[in-house]
């Protein structure tokens, strides 16, 4: 495993952009520090010299960077809200449905189970990562190799906190033979895609991209103290959830409910700025809404995705029913009015053309229609 660590090429050049000083120093005061970072930790697990960490209060920070730094520009090409591109709406797809699994326990119909449970048995990847949990309902990830592992609930389920989840993924592709399937919110599958398109062993090695809907997530300190003060006892919790406006905490013996809005001065500052709800770039989203309660939202974008589903349909694993797109789209309008909390010159210039270009459609197409109009 050394040696093929060492054979990854993780030092990269500088974007074009000329930048005065350090990479990391810009890297720090563009996304760290104007509030727009979403703790993926894509630039601290491709830094070569591993100086960049992610403290217990979760902030991202280079200690030692006027010593250790290189001035690579590595953590400043892995980083996908350096030249930020807002992605919204609900994205294309080829298949919509609602599924709930006959094999897994899971948030809603665990259809993100049975995908990763089907894609092992297909022997499309030979290992998959979870976000799991502790007994304390600490974020921990698993990497399953077999179906069997899935039975254990503490790796289904929902876990509102951010979870370290790339720096997993360098580990899971430096090992795998197969191919890896790896699951997150808009924001890690944005960094999961970024760290493919810079590296080969990225694009080589996933095989499966499954995203959750999302509309927030908390720093685990901060939402575990939250929770205490309202009552929760986190080592009789069985399940989070947010639904219709609520946060619900069912414990073994009671539950816990409030509405979600009083949680906002706990929300980090990356989710303000983040308009992403369907997660567009997935291979296959999962969501809540728009499916009965008990089955999840299931949005196949990319072929891989509809074999997985086939497979599953085939086998007889879920049940399916229909989705109501109509609340999705909602939901994901309402995130996409998060895009004014983005400063105007941290938008990339890729995404700036296009709104230029949309706007000018847009306007010929009035000014065209105005003068049939008249005529
Ligand atoms: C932070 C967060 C916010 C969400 N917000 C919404 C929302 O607003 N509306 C909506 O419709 N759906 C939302 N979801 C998705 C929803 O909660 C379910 O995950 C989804 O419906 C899939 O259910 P399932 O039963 O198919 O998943 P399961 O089969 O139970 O599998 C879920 C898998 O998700 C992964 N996971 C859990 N927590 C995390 C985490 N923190 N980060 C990365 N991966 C994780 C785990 O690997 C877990 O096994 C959110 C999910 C998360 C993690
Ligand atoms: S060594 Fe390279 S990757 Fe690490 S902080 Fe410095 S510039 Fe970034
Ligand atoms: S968004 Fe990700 S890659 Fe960018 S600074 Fe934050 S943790 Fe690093
Ligand atoms: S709201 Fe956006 S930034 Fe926050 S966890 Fe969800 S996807 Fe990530």
């Amino acid at each position: 495993m050394g040696t093929q660590t060492e054979t990854l090429e993780w030092r990269v050049k500088i974007p074009e952009k000329k930048i005065e000083g350090k990479a990391w120093l810009n890297l720090k005061k563009r996304v760290i520090d104007t509030g727009l970072c979403t703790h993926c930790s894509a630039c601290a697990l491709v830094c070569p010299v591993g100086g960049i960490i992610s403290s217990p209060n979760q902030e991202i920070d280079f200690p030692e960077w006027e010593e250790n730094c290189i001035d690579c520009g590595a953590c400043i090409r892995a980083c996908h809200r350096w030249e930020y591109t807002p992605l919204y709406d609900l994205g294309d797809y080829i298949d919509l449905t609602a599924g709930k699994s006959k094999r897994f326990k899971g948030q809603d119909g665990a259809m993100v189970t049975e995908f990763m449970a089907s894609a092992l048995e297909m022997g499309l990847i030979d290992r998959a990562l979870f976000v799991g949990r502790d007994d304390e309902w600490r974020p921990v990830i698993y990497h399953i190799r077999s179906v069997d592992q899935l039975k254990n609930t503490r790796v289904t389920g929902t876990k509102y906190s951010y979870a370290s989840v790339l720096p997993e993924l360098k580990k899971a592709v430096e090992v795998t033979k197969k191919g890896v399937g790896v699951i997150g919110t808009p924001c890690i599958v944005t960094g999961v895609r970024k760290l493919q398109s810079e590296f080969k062993v990225f694009r080589d090695k996933i095989n499966l991209v499954v995203g959750l809907f999302c509309m927030e997530n908390f720093y685990y300190y901060q939402l575990r103290a939250y929770l205490e003060q309202k009552g929760v006892d986190l080592k009789k919790l069985v399940k989070m959830d947010i639904t219709k406006g609520k946060f619900i905490a069912t414990m073994t013996d009671s539950k816990v409910s409030f509405p979600v809005k009083e949680m906002d001065e706990i929300v980090p500052h990356g989710c303000e700025s983040c308009t992403d709800f369907a997660n567009v770039l997935a291979d296959v989203s999962v969501g809540s809404v728009g499916s009965k309660a008990g089955y999840s939202t299931v949005v196949v974008r990319a072929e891989v995705g509809k074999k997985v589903l086939d497979y599953i349909k085939d086998k007889g694993y879920a049940d399916f029913s229909k989705v109501n797109p109509e609340i999705i789209e909602k939901l994901t309008k309402l995130k996409k009015k998060r895009i004014k909390n983005i400063p105007e010159e941290y938008l990339s210039v890729a995404f700036k053309e296009d709104r230029k270009k949309n706007r000018e459609n847009k306007e010929n197409k009035e000014n065209k229609e105005n003068k049939e109009n008249t005529e």
